[in-house]
């Protein structure tokens, strides 16, 4: 099953009905986080000493299902924590497709086989699976040997089982970046959708800060492994690619990815969790983008280049640049806006 027409079709709709409405900031993608708990621990992961304290919290299928409603964005994107914990994730899923609402449910992949038997193949439901380099890099950046293979043995069988499967690929300091590019491809070559990427952000809760990368380092590094000669398969848009390698600039629109948590709507976004609130609307206030958040404005924000928060900027930018939207018509890429994870 490849990337689907009508995923770019609604979103392209969704996002110029908002625009007709008259709407500056709206979702795009929600960010559903069911659980904050997880199987790994891995070493650049910022959620899990986060919300250590509730660990144990688990939102209901009823409250997923009124963040997504609340939201209204046609994308879904399932984090935490790791989403195959929660005991009733394929509920979940299976009311959020039902709307058809794209679904992409981000995942380490240990339990991957046990999703496939609670939730049938679907073009509304993808996996996007934990990548962070080939066996040895990817089980010490998971910080647990043997899960590499528990990996590729999962998306080799959702493969041969019809879903559709992308992947997820945090860049760190010190990278080995042919190590990275021999993944991306071998997961090519295995027939993915593509091959998302993205800095790893600056948690302040990690305790290894050498492990993030600066702004400049990362471009250094994406202007390497993103060559286009290379003929790998990225999920992330082009014009975002572009972003990544420093070839352009964006100002971060991570309102357009609202993340709701067992805590309610993180605030101001997917990476910065000042505070939390129950009114998606406190997300969009004026004086939050343009004075307290964003790059210059919070010193936070100056090394970050996430997808939640230059890819959606991609996307809107094109209302001002025609020729950038017939590039992401042409590569019918116009609903890759930040749906992988940290
Ligand atoms: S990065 Fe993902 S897989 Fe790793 S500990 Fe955090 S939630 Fe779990
Ligand atoms: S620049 Fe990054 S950290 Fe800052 S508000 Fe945007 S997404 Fe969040």
């Amino acid at each position: 099953m490849g990337r689907p027409l009508e995923l770019a079709f609604k979103t392209g709709w969704y996002i110029v009905k908002n625009k007709m409405m008259g709407r500056k900031r709206f979702p795009l993608v929600t960010m559903l986080e069911p659980l904050e708990k997880c199987n790994l621990a891995c070493l650049g992961c910022g959620r899990i000493r986060e919300y250590e304290r509730v660990l144990d919290r688990t939102l209901s299928v009823e409250h997923c299902l009124a963040a997504v409603e609340e939201s209204g964005a046609p994308i879904v994107s399932i984090a935490g924590g790791e989403p195959s914990l929660h005991p009733q994730i394929d509920e979940i899923v299976k009311a959020i497709t039902a709307k058809k609402k794209f679904v992409f449910m981000c995942t380490n992949a240990l339990l991957m086989e046990r999703m496939m038997k609670k939730i049938p193949p679907s073009k509304y439901f993808c996996f996007v699976v934990h990548m962070d380099g080939m066996e040895e890099a990817h089980d010490k950046s998971v910080y647990r040997k043997g899960v590499f293979q528990i990996a590729m043995r999962g998306i080799r069988k959702a493969l041969d089982e019809g879903y559709r499967v992308t992947t997820n690929t945090t860049v760190f300091n010190g990278v080995d970046e042919e190590d990275l590019v021999t993944m991306f491809k071998m997961l090519t070559d295995m027939g993915i959708e593509g091959c998302m990427v993205s800095p790893g952000y600056q948690f302040d809760t990690v305790p290894n800060q050498n492990l993030f990368i600066s702004r400049q380092n990362a471009r250094k590094v994406f202007r390497n492994i993103l060559d286009p000669a290379r003929n790998i398969r990225f999920y992330n848009n082009p014009l975002y690619l572009d972003f990544l390698r420093g070839d352009r600039e964006y100002q971060c629109t991570a309102w357009s990815n609202p993340t709701y948590t067992v805590l309610g709507w993180r605030e101001p976004c997917y990476l910065l969790g000042d505070r939390h609130t129950q009114d998606i609307n406190d997300l969009f206030s004026e004086e939050m983008w343009s004075e307290r958040y964003g790059v210059g404005n919070d010193s936070r924000c100056d090394n970050c280049l996430m997808h939640c928060g230059f890819e959606s900027a991609s996307i809107f930018g094109t209302f001002e640049r025609p020729a950038d939207a017939l590039r992401l018509l042409k590569k019918g890429a116009l609903q890759n806006s930040g749906i992988g994870t940290a």
